[in-house]
């Protein structure tokens, strides 16, 4: 009998694994791997100032190639629950639609992936013609520091080596066939600071209004774009997110005034070339208005990447056409995810569910697309140890 990816998706939506709680999802997948014959490890990784995290590594077959399929247990919070039509750690199913907190963010996919696996598995005489791991981490939704970034350094240092992996993040708007991703943006927080001299409105002439000085400022860094887009990516994007003096009176020049953004870039850029550029602006328009300022960069381990296309890109692509009948586009969209730490130790692919509630109050998915799913999982299996 074919492994059933509804069931086991309901059973990991019933575990309340909000960041960082395990709540039962990562004991459940190691009973399930393990009976059919994966050799599993659970690690725990400390930070200080950051609550303990556990993960799970688990393994079959030694040869290569080896595959690995990663992925994450853990949900953000699910909102107030009585908002929910159905409640968001029940599993529960109406129509063909399968509710709860993770159904596409991704325990849906963890899911399908497991189910295809053993199908996998099981046509094949319970091993595979190489290695197939599962990496899933319980640390995604959160500050990702004792998750995938450890847990790869982790199987590193064990002598583990992969040569692909597919991410099952939520890549598709609308349908399951829409989109692979390739490659993520990179995102840098910073705070543009000016500086000025406070003192009494009526008199601005003994004053130095920042707030003149923020506004040109603003003004010359958004009034150019950073760049026209690349091969795989579009233009990278500066927002500015909140603009502030602190100042509490209204008779009150402030003594200084801040800008904090973000920026998405793509791979026209490195961290260091894009700082240098807005820094370069920024300085141009501010010795042109004699403007006293500084940028505070904020660390970010969120680098631009891409796979470039080849053989792997091609054999996910081909597989979702199997199924679906219809040909994924190759996109870099969306925010960062754990591909930014993968794609160290090898080439890395996302594909998953349709990503429309994620997030969401009544976060849902169609239990016919975990089957498709499935199956394209599994296209992917056959496609890749032939
Ligand atoms: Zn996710």
């Amino acid at each position: 009998m074919p492994a059933d990816p509804i069931a086991i998706a309901r059973n990991l939506l019933r575990c309340p694994s909000v960041t960082p709680a395990e709540g039962g999802a990562l004991a459940y997948l190691q009973k399930v791997l393990a009976a059919e014959g994966f050799a599993i490890e659970r690690v725990t990784f400390s930070e200080p100032g950051h609550p303990d995290v556990e993960n799970l590594y688990a393994r079959i077959g030694s040869g290569a190639p080896h595959l690995v399929f990663a992925g994450h247990t853990d949900v953000v919070p699910p909102g107030e629950p009585g908002k929910w039509t159905h409640p968001p750690f029940a599993g529960a199913i109406a129509g063909d639609v399968l509710y709860g907190r993770g159904a596409v963010d991704m325990k849906g996919a963890v899911a399908c992936a497991i189910a295809a696996s053993l199908d996998y598995l099981a046509a094949q005489g319970g091993k595979p013609k190489g290695s197939l791991s599962f990496l899933i981490t319980g640390d995604e939704e959160g500050v990702a520091v004792n998750g995938t970034v450890k847990l790869l350094t982790w199987a590193a240092a064990r002598g583990e080596t992969f040569d692909h992996c597919l991410l099952g993040e939520p890549t598709n708007p609308h349908a399951l066939s829409d989109m692979i991703k390739i490659g993520r943006r990179g995102s840098q927080n910073g705070t543009l600071i000016v500086t000025g001299t406070s003192g009494h409105v009526a008199y601005p002439a003994l004053a130095d209004n920042p707030v003149r000085g923020v506004v040109k400022l603003i003004a010359a860094l958004l009034a150019e774009p950073l760049d026209a887009g690349s091969a795989h990516f579009d233009p990278s994007n500066l927002e500015f997110t909140s603009v502030d003096v602190g100042n509490a009176t209204v008779n009150v020049i402030p003594a200084e005034a801040w800008a904090r953004f973000n920026i998405r870039f793509n791979d026209c850029h490195t961290r260091e070339s894009l700082r240098a550029l807005i820094e370069r602006r920024a300085g141009a328009a501010a010795a042109a208005g004699s403007v006293r300022w500084r940028i505070e960069w904020e660390p970010s381990n969120a680098d631009v990447f891409v796979t470039q296309p080849g053989p792997f890109v091609d054999l996910v692509r081909a597989a979702v056409a199997d199924i679906t009948g219809r040909m994924p586009a190759l996109s870099t969209s969306g925010g960062t995810s754990d591909a930014r730490f993968i794609k160290d130790y090898c080439p890395v692919v996302e594909f998953g569910l349709v990503n429309a509630t994620m997030h969401q109050i009544d976060e849902r998915v169609a239990t016919a697309d975990l089957v498709a799913l499935t199956a394209l999982y599994r296209r992917v299996l056959v496609r890749y140890f032939g």
